[in-house]
């Protein structure tokens, strides 16, 4: 009896010991500190996640250490939910502010995250705990920035350029106009030995208001961030409206060839033999497509002023169609369609030689919906120009080219109406009009004038 007794204790323990085992096997809740990485700077935020099965905590708190003095930043329990968010079956996410509002004594320097997590299992008898301290450095003092450049005249639709200070030296630094930002270059690439000068080209675009704020901004890598305004004069311009007829013969010349080069675009059309349809498709969704692919080539701009003077103006080109037409398309006397025309058209004979306006790099050679083959030439600064509907290509992507090198040759292909160039300068990936470029008095006042005033060519 009493042996059987003990045969009983014993499969008992050796129960409880399994489940003991089995309770654990989901393991200790895992923590990762997401925010901060190694720097935090003013309105930084504390972003933690802790993997657990099903999420469940018994405990999970997140505090600043900084000095040897510890601030409660996230209690569960305490202060409600506020901050936590189950982010998926197994996670959730604390997401606490970590200012001087929340930590009284922050101060530049070395500090640290610690986060503590438990979970219970076999009904409270067994807590699995783990915990972590991750190192930051806070970095509260904003970066400084200072527009040295003096006289920013903008045209609306058109560029200007601004010399500036930014310090520290590993700041981000750029333009913001309303929403669309431009990045700075180092003043060295214009020539400008001091390092904490920075240079950019900017636009206020066609479809931005005349009163849209334009700033210098430095980010640092704590995330504080300083701007300083560019005191601007803003001149309005009228942009004009024209009327095109869509002919079928047009279309019938130019739908199938374009959704035959654009074969992953075709795809999506319904119907390739309703041309109106289809044309109306190519106009305004490949329209916006092909934008998106040109301002991807923004970021691959050289960090150098690769141009050199003033922009040239296809010879013995007329001007067709200017920047920002606004177009109203008509098909047998019917409104079918309004786009604007960002570029400049300007006529030409078929197959005449089509040569780069300015000294830079090809970024593009190739076939481009709406733009046919299409060659867009890289000046650095974020300045780029576009060649549109050639027959031909001679250049290919990573060629050097010089001012008045033959690109290739003019044609109608892509969506052109006859042998025409078409042809746009375009600045952080957004069209603005040729006019600028090609002006002497410009390009001395706006640009040439600033640079030297600042130290540089
Ligand atoms: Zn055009």
């Amino acid at each position: 009896m009493r042996k059987f007794l003990l045969i009983l204790v014993l499969l008992a323990a050796a129960g409880g010991g399994g489940a003991y085992w089995w309770a654990g096997r989901g393991g200790v809740p895992v923590i990762t500190v997401d925010k901060p990485k190694a720097l935090m700077g003013q309105g930084a935020v504390v972003e933690v996640t802790v993997d657990a099965p099903g999420g469940r905590l018994s405990k999970l708190d997140v505090t600043f250490e900084q000095g040897g003095k510890q601030t409660p930043l996230f209690a569960l329990g305490q202060g409600g939910a506020a901050g936590l968010t189950q982010d998926g079956p197994d996670r959730v996410r604390v997401t606490v502010p970590a200012t001087r509002k929340e930590i009284a004594d922050l101060k530049s320097g070395d500090a640290r995250v610690l986060v503590a997590a438990e979970r219970q299992v076999l009904y409270g008898v067994r807590t699995l705990a783990s915990s972590l301290a991750h190192p930051v450095r806070v970095r509260l003092e904003p970066p400084r920035v200072a527009v040295l450049s003096m006289h920013h005249f903008i045209n609306h639709g058109g560029s200007e350029f601004v010399v500036f200070r930014a310090t520290p030296s590993d700041v981000t630094a750029g333009v913001r106009v309303g929403d669309r930002v431009y990045t700075a270059y180092p003043g060295r690439a214009v020539g400008i030995a001091d390092p904490a000068v920075r240079v950019a080209v900017y636009a206020l675009l066609y479809d931005q208001d005349l009163t849209t704020p334009m700033k210098v901004f430095a980010t640092d890598e704590a995330g504080n961030t300083a701007s300083a305004d560019i005191d601007s004069r803003v001149f309005p311009k009228v942009f004009r409206k024209s009327r095109i007829d869509v002919a079928d013969t047009f279309l019938q010349r130019v739908v199938p060839a374009i959704l035959e080069n654009t074969p992953d675009f075709a795809r999506e059309v319904p119907d390739p033999n309703d041309l109106v349809a289809s044309f109306l498709k190519i106009n305004g969704e490949l329209r916006r497509k092909n934008a998106v692919t040109i301002a991807a080539l923004a970021p691959k701009s050289a960090p150098e002023m690769r141009w050199r003077g003033v922009f040239q103006q296809l010879g013995n080109s007329k001007v067709e169609s200017s920047f920002a037409d606004h177009r109203t398309y008509f098909h047998d006397g019917k409104e079918i369609d309004q786009q604007v025309h960002l570029g400049f058209d300007l006529a030409v004979t078929a197959a005449v030689p089509i040569v780069a306006s300015g000294r830079g790099t090809v970024v593009q050679a190739d076939y481009l919906g709406i733009y046919g083959n299409c060659v867009i030439v890289d000046h650095g600064l974020g300045v780029q120009s576009l060649y549109a509907h050639l027959s031909s290509i001679d250049v290919k992507v990573g060629d050097s080219v010089d001012a008045g090198q033959q690109l290739g040759r003019s044609g109608m292909t892509g969506l052109a109406g006859g042998d025409h160039l078409h042809f746009t300068m375009l600045v952080g990936g957004n069209p603005v009009s040729a006019v600028d470029w090609w002006s002497t008095q410009w390009m001395e006042d706006r640009l040439l004038r600033k640079i030297r005033e600042a130290g540089g060519r």
